[in-house]
């Protein structure tokens, strides 16, 4: 009977939360709990909200515009070339990036500092512009609103629970908990849209080698969130083995220094 009930709850909710959604990069079907003008909204909401706990945007436009042109690159050859994606740079120094669902991509000041290229960056772009594309930050989030209406049945407690459904806390936006599989994900889905945008995917080997001597120094909020480099770097490394990806991509090291380092200053 509770099985019987179980599985009418399940495809109740499918249908009351557009529930069954195919993975646009993987093809597989899984319960999503918002849909993607939910996702969209979500974004919007909840951009503003972390922005603000990350000291705002770095007030230079050509920084900004250079930082979204990359992401652009990267987000126009993506699954979802039809989304609007938003690259934005933050001015806080912790070494980070992160994605909300609906498309917006951050990336920190402190991250910006300790890269040399634009291929580099790309490669940050590109693994979190996977994370939104393969709707790992919308599980993420959806996951965690699923627990707080949970939460507000158990404790019969709907005002509150309402209260945490509508203001995610900031520290769980900031570090969306996704799994060890997802970021294996993201790596390699990031890896592939590096090199499709004209980026030589190398430079997502050397970004994990900067934040590794970096976290040996302090620890590092990227890497708080994310699996350790070594075994990422040795996957990323078998990739570009198996891979038929094209030679003599952008590094963009000069530009970098131009549009990035010397605006930081
Ligand atoms: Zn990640």
């Amino acid at each position: 009977m509770a099985k019987i009930l179980l599985a009418i709850l399940s495809v109740y909710s499918c249908l009351l939360f557009t529930g069954c959604a195919t993975n646009p990069v993987t093809g597989e079907s899984q319960l999503m709990l918002v849909s993607p003008a939910q996702e969209m909204q979500m974004g919007a909401q909840y951009a503003p909200q972390l922005e603000k706990e990350l000291g705002g945007r770095i007030p230079n436009s050509t920084l900004q515009n250079y930082v979204n042109n990359v992401g652009q690159n990267i987000a126009r050859i993506s699954h979802q070339p039809n989304l609007q994606f938003t690259y934005v740079a933050l001015n806080h120094e912790s070494i980070n990036a992160m994605a909300l669902p609906g498309g917006y991509i951050f990336i920190t000041r402190g991250m910006l500092e300790k890269l040399d290229t634009e291929a580099q960056l790309a490669g940050i772009l590109a693994h979190e512009t996977a994370h939104v594309t393969a709707k790992h930050s919308a599980q993420a989030m959806s996951r965690q609103m699923g627990m707080d209406l949970a939460l507000s049945v158990a404790t019969e407690n709907r005002s509150s629970g309402a209260a945490q459904a509508a203001g995610l806390g900031t520290q769980l936006l900031i570090s969306l908990p996704y799994s060890r599989k997802d970021e294996h994900q993201a790596d390699s889905i990031g890896m592939d849209y590096t090199a499709k945008a004209g980026y030589t995917p190398q430079a997502m080997i050397e970004t994990m080698e900067i934040l590794e001597r970096e976290n040996a120094v302090r620890s590092i909020e990227f890497l708080s969130t994310h699996p350790n480099p070594g075994n990422r770097k040795q996957n990323l490394k078998n990739q570009i083995a198996s891979r038929n990806y094209p030679h003599a991509l952008k590094i963009g090291r000069e530009d970098y220094k131009k549009f990035v380092s010397d605006n930081l200053k």
